[in-house]
């Protein structure tokens, strides 16, 4: 998982090779990951309206695009601050989940509303915006800009903004 390379090191020193911190060890440098496959499980999957016309418009595919490269490396969840440092595995999903779910939630024909999730069980605002996961990323995905950060923003708008609230109970939406 590593993206250094040797011919940038000083190499009259010996390079270590470390297994990644965030998961369970199961021998030399492999490691237990499998605690995001029980976190994918968790997440509503795509959900289109019945009986809509499955129309996909081209800038409808270059939005979402981006989200479908991840490779599913967890290198960005190895290096983010909750999971490793803070073991936010009970209250946080990792920058791996906040792309698939950004995916989700900006494809043009899916209907599932996953904001209260991704506001408490994702945990959300518990990420500060660090871009580790950003600079990691072997895809390039821009984790933070394009997947976090609208996230966020619609929790907000949607849930949390007290004008907004008070608008929707006028106009009964
Ligand atoms: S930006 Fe957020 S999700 Fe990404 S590594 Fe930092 S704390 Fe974790
Ligand atoms: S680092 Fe990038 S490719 Fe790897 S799991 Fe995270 S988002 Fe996906």
């Amino acid at each position: 998982m590593c993206k250094t390379r040797l011919d940038d090191l000083d190499l009259s020193n010996p390079v270590v090779v470390h297994p990644i911190k965030t998961f369970p060890l199961i021998k030399d440098l492999v490691t237990d990951v499998s605690w995001n496959f029980e976190v994918n499980k968790k997440i509503k999957g795509f959900t289109p309206a019945k009986d809509s016309d499955f129309v996909y418009h081209q800038e409808d595919a270059d939005r979402v695009q981006e989200f479908r490269k991840c490779i599913e490396c967890f290198l960005c969840q190895t290096v983010c601050q909750v999971l490793r440092n803070h073991d936010g595995h009970d209250k946080f999903y990792g920058p791996r989940f906040f792309v698939r779910l950004a995916g989700l939630e900006m494809h043009p024909l899916d209907t599932a509303n996953r904001l209260q999730e991704i506001d408490r069980e994702a945990g959300v605002f518990l990420c500060n915006i660090n871009k580790c996961c950003t600079t990691v990323c072997p895809e390039d995905i821009h984790v933070t800009d394009n997947a976090i950060i609208p996230l966020k923003e619609r929790v907000i708008d949607q849930m949390l903004d007290p004008i907004l609230k008070i608008f929707r109970a006028i106009v009964g939406k």
